[in-house]
């Protein structure tokens, strides 16, 4: 599992339009059907990582021992995966909502520290109004201020702070 993440962020790295992703799936067809052995070959995962998939709503083939997977099924699937895997620049969030990384609406956002030297940035979405928030290092904080209004909290938000309408108010009056 820890060697799948660390793969997927040098390839982030090395290539962020995940051209490279893509290319993971060419051994795959849209025009036929796959057991969960020749996709697990094909990408290069394990067995195990094709069946969490099916968990996660990889559908198989209807009525089909063992299962088959169409192509088709499967690079829907896996593009999707991506979708929610887009990478932000460094001042946006990933919007639930949107299913996107998002900038903070009206460039504001509160940091909010977790530990000495990283916290939570925390906005609410340009586009839907959605609160978004990263963990960012302390350190970056200072490249986020010449893009952002960043107002630094004192600490944690109340639990039920977040999420709420009021938000929204707070961000104008202690910006
Ligand atoms: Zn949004």
């Amino acid at each position: 599992m820890t060697a799948t993440i660390k793969v997927r962020n040098r390839d982030a790295k090395s290539n962020p339009h995940g051209q490279k992703k893509m290319a993971r799936l060419r051994g795959i067809s849209r025009h036929r059907a796959y057991t969960v052995a020749e996709i697990a070959e094909r990408l290069h995962v394990a067995k195990g990582t094709v069946r969490r998939w099916m968990k996660a709503g990889l559908e198989p083939v209807d009525g089909e021992k063992p299962a088959l997977i169409s192509g088709d099924t499967l690079i829907a699937f896996r593009q999707d995966k991506r979708r929610t895997k887009q990478h932000c620049q460094p001042h946006e969030c990933y919007c639930f909502r949107c299913r996107a990384p998002r900038a903070p609406a009206l460039t504001m956002a509160d940091y909010v520290p977790i530990t000495p030297t990283r916290g939570n940035l925390v906005a609410l979405c340009e586009e839907c109004g959605t609160t978004i928030n990263k963990l960012v290092p302390r350190a970056k904080l200072e490249a986020l201020e010449a893009i952002l209004e960043v107002s630094i909290r004192p600490g944690p938000i109340p639990i039920n702070d977040i999420g709420s309408p009021s938000l929204n108010d707070h961000l104008k009056t202690e910006a």
